[in-house]
């Protein structure tokens, strides 16, 4: 997944436009690039994990907020499916005890990248699609679960 900023170029100080990207490759990663008509300058970076803010912000603005839920219809995963997210996003115990005692239907959300990515770690079927507003509001930020690792 690809999306579009607008960035000033830190050597001539014209105005373009940058690109972040998030991809799943043996785990999450994302990148940003730029490069500027005018002087020719150029960066490239490439990291592990979730994107920082601004950028993530892009990606969620650009292809919209995906929600992952059980697709049986269920309130919350299978105990199997919540030890498999435990380890893989090392959650702690109160947060594990505060996502397995919500009111209504577990859900969790982000870039379809992170969602997809989240499907591959539960040993159950999940739904992913975009939500919303109400779900959105109730839904868990992917980028806050991972970020606890
Ligand atoms: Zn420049």
């Amino acid at each position: 997944m690809n999306a579009i900023l607008p960035f000033n170029c830190p050597t001539c100080h014209a105005q373009h436009h940058a690109s972040v990207y998030q991809a799943e490759h043996h785990g999450l990663r994302w990148g940003f690039g730029f490069h500027c008509a005018q002087c020719s300058d150029a960066f490239e970076f490439d990291d592990v994990g979730v994107p920082d803010e601004p950028y993530r912000h892009v990606l969620l603005e650009q292809d919209g907020t995906w929600l992952l839920e059980p697709s049986s219809g269920a309130k919350s995963f299978s105990v199997h499916t919540w030890i498999r997210l435990r380890h893989a996003l090392a959650l702690d115990l109160t947060t594990l005890a505060r996502l397995k005692a919500l009111p209504h239907r577990v859900r969790i959300k982000g870039t379809a990248v992170e969602m997809n990515w989240l499907a591959q770690q539960c040993s159950e079927p999940v739904s992913i699609r975009q939500g919303g507003e109400s779900e959105l509001h109730d839904a868990f930020d992917f980028a806050t679960l991972f970020s606890s690792r």
